[in-house]
Parts: structure tokens; sequence; C-alpha cells
């Protein structure tokens, strides 16, 4: 199997936001309710057909930080090309850890990662309110997607990883 290009695309996030049922949404195209915990690093490779490129993208599953400690210094975020950061949308403490994440993997990388923020689980009532305003002010002047997914309905979910796979191929 061969590719064009190679990209690294990392997701972190509070626990059970839905990063790796986001995962498993896209690349396998399902949706398990009650999917175990994720112990660890992993990753599921996904190449997508632009052009007449062939991308493969990387995805990384990480555990939930808080419980495995992987450390903001390892070399999974390091030589990212893109760093995903999930929250529930419905879940206001998980959006409260966003902006500790982007400024851990800021002040660690080497090569600046793009960024993404998704607010995951759409598809359910009792939203955070206001929650682009929120984004916005925690954000300040950096310039990052957000995007809001249903890894349930699959809302979003192939528009999230073909843009990203888009953006990194335009800047290489
Ligand atoms: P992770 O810890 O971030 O990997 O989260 P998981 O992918 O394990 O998901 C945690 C729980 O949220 C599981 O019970 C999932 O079924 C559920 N979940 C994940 N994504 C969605 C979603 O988009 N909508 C709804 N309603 N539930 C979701
Ligand atoms: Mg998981």
């Amino acid at each position: 199997m061969s590719f064009d290009f190679l990209f690294k695309v990392v997701l972190v996030g509070a626990a059970g936001v839905g990063k790796t049922s986001l995962i498993n949404r896209y690349v396998d195209n399902v949706f398990v309710h009650d999917s175990t915990t994720t112990i660890g690093l992993d990753f599921k490779t996904k190449d997508i057909q632009m052009d007449d490129k062939k991308t493969r993208l990387q995805i990384w599953d990480t555990a939930g930080q808080e419980k495995y400690q992987i450390s903001f210094s390892s070399s999974i975020y390091k030589n990212a090309d893109v760093v995903i950061i999930v929250f529930d949308l419905t879940y206001e403490d998980s959006l409260s850890k966003v902006d500790d994440f982007i400024k851990g993997i800021e002040n660690n990388s080497k090569k600046d990662p793009l960024f993404a923020i998704v607010g995951n689980k759409s598809d359910l009532e009792n939203q955070i309110e206001d929650v682009e305003q929120k984004i916005e002010d925690l954000l300040k002047e950096r310039e990052f997607k957000f995007v809001k997914t249903s890894a349930k309905e699959g809302t979003n979910v192939n528009e999230l990883f073909f843009d990203i796979a888009k953006e990194l191929k335009e800047n290489q």
C-alpha cells in the first residue's frame, strides 16, 4: 500500500467526550454505545483519495489524560500534524479542559501542529449555552477550526477529517 502524504492526527480531550467513538465512526462507520475505556495509546489508519493523490491519516486515540497521565512532552504530541481537542457539548467541565490542552501542547510542540476544536454529542439535548462565544473567548486570537459533531449519528465526522486532510495537504 502506498500513499503520497502521511499525516499524524491526535485526538485529545477529557474522558468520555467521544474520542474513540469519533475514530470508530470515521474509520469503520460504526457506533458502540458502551465502548470500553481506551488504555494507553492506539491508532487507526484511513486513506483519502484527493485529486490524484492518496493521503493517509494515522489517527491516534488517547486515553483520559487524568487517568493515565500522558505528559504534554510526550512524543505523541511532538510530532503530531494535527491535534483535535474534543469536548462534550453537554458537559461544561469538558469544555473548561480545552484551554489546558491547547496550552500544554502549544508549549511542548516543536512543529506547531494544526489544531481543531470539536464539540461532540450534537445529537443530545441540554447543550452548553453560548458555546460558540465561549470557544471564541478561550481561543482569543487563535484561528482554530471549531466543529460540532455527533459520532452517534455521524454528523460532520467525515467532513471534519476530510477538511483537515485537505488543509494539511495544501500546507505541504
Ligand atoms: P472517550 O473516552 O473520549 O474515548 O469517549 P468514548 O468514545 O468512549 O464515548 C464515551 C461515551 O459517550 C460512550 O458511552 C459513547 O457511546 C458515548 N458517545 C460518544 N459519542 C457520542 C455522540 O456523538 N452522541 C451520544 N449521544 N453519545 C456519544
Ligand atoms: Mg476512548
